[in-house]
């Protein structure tokens, strides 16, 4: 077994840090959360660089390149800010690796190159107000009329709402009960009777567009059928690969807490001495570390093991309920050290603590992952419906 990153991955985080530091992405990290204002500059720097699309096929201009090399870039960049990582987080981990595994050449061909260049966005839609976590229970619906689908319904917590090019639509088709009913369809923005709601205001993330989806009588044709009904698992399986980069996104802002926490232990003194000197702030230290470690050995067997197609569910839900958990202990303890400063919004930590919060819900509960991990541990399903009484 291998634990050491290879010389181009290696060289890769490097190019990142450098970026990093050579841009001010630390000061930038603290106006976006200010201003709530997304740097959407950003899309054209990361598309010269090549990080956007970065695990697409390169028939349509994409990278290429393995889950774990984008999975590497995007720990990298939300050590500043999960904001600052988030274009390559949808291109490259996001929905659009459904179109690009499962999309025809046609779907494929709309979408990729525009993806890659930082001009499309797609936004992957499947919560509504009464299904989150009971996702099966969707009621948002296509019927089939001619050469397309006439579809109903709502969304909600849309990630990328009112600002992405292409949303895909995890819908009922016909009258089909459960999950056989549900398959995907992409819609695009500006087909009559689509519409959006007011913008999330969250309590971190701040500049990420999120809101609510209204479809109207929305004709869809045929031709964006991505996943026909029936294959609703497929949906589920390209879905772990986003929970890996929503994992990602936790090891990044634990990282940076982390780093932030020790060079303030070194600096801050007490007792007139430096605070690093005392045991509990090194054993602090010390325990996010490890478990920062411990998170990043899950995130990355998952993200490796995926290769340039679809990690494990069981290593992808694992890693991701460690990585949610981690990410908030973490950047609490990291809150801790600095003291009344780390409650300032003078520091970077409160923000950092903040956005921790988000991946425990964005991409699945940590409740619900580990109901899918504990199946697969007895081999047999939960059925969450079923009363116990
Ligand atoms: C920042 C952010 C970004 C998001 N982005 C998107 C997006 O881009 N696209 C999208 O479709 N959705 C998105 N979501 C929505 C997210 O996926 C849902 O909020 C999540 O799945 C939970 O659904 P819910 O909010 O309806 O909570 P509910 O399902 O109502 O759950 C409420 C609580 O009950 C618990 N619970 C429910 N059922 C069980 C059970 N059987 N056993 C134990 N506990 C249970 C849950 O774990 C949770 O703690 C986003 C959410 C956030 C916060």
């Amino acid at each position: 077994m291998d634990f050491t990153l290879n010389d181009e991955q290696k060289m890769l985080i490097d190019t990142i840090r450098t970026m990093g530091e050579r841009e001010k992405f630390r000061d930038l990290a603290k106006r976006i959360d200010e201003t709530a204002e997304f740097p959407w500059e950003l899309l054209k720097k990361y598309a010269d660089l090549g990080l956007l699309g970065m695990t697409l096929s390169p028939a349509h201009g994409g990278g290429g390149q393995s889950a774990l090399n984008a999975i590497l870039v995007i720990e990298e960049l939300a050590k500043f800010s999960p904001m600052i990582a988030a274009p390559v987080f949808e291109s490259s981990v996001g929905p659009v690796r459904v179109i690009d595994i499962f999309g025809t050449d046609e779907q494929k061909q709309a979408v990729l190159p525009g993806v890659c260049r930082g001009e499309l966005s797609v936004s992957v839609c499947m919560t509504e107000p009464e299904a989150g976590s009971d996702l099966t229970a969707l009621t948002t619906n296509a019927e089939e009329e001619g050469d397309h689908y006439v579809l109903n319904g709502r969304k909600s917590f849309i990630t990328g709402g009112g600002h992405a090019s292409h949303y895909m639509v995890y819908t009922r088709f016909g009258k089909v009960k459960g999950y056989k009913g549900i398959g995907g369809l992409l819609v695009e923005k500006g087909m009559p009777g689509f519409t959006f709601g007011k913008q999330e205001r969250y309590m971190g993330l701040h500049g990420m567009p999120s809101c609510d989806l209204f479809f109207d009588n929305v004709k869809v044709p045929k031709k964006n059928l991505v996943i026909k009904p029936g294959d609703f698992n497929k949906l589920m399986l390209t879905f772990d690969i986003e929970r890996c980069g929503n994992s990602a996104m936790c090891l990044g802002v634990a990282g940076g807490a982390l780093n932030e926490a020790k060079a303030y232990a070194m600096e801050r003194h007490a007792f007139g001495r430096p605070i690093c000197e005392f045991q509990n702030i090194q054993f602090t230290t010390v325990d996010m570390a490890t478990k920062l470690d411990a998170a990043r050995l899950l995130v990355y067997r998952a993200a490796a093991g995926a290769g340039q197609g679809l990690p494990s569910m069981y290593e992808a839900g694992m890693a991701k309920a460690f990585a949610n958990e981690m990410v908030v202990s973490v950047t609490e303890s990291a809150m801790q050290i600095f003291g009344g400063y780390g409650y300032s919004t003078e520091f970077p930590i409160e923000r950092m603590y903040r956005d921790a919060k988000a991946w425990c819900v964005a991409g699945g509960t940590i409740q619900m992952l580990k109901i899918g991990t504990a199946s697969m541990i007895y081999g047999r399903r939960f059925d969450q419906r079923r009363s116990s009484s």
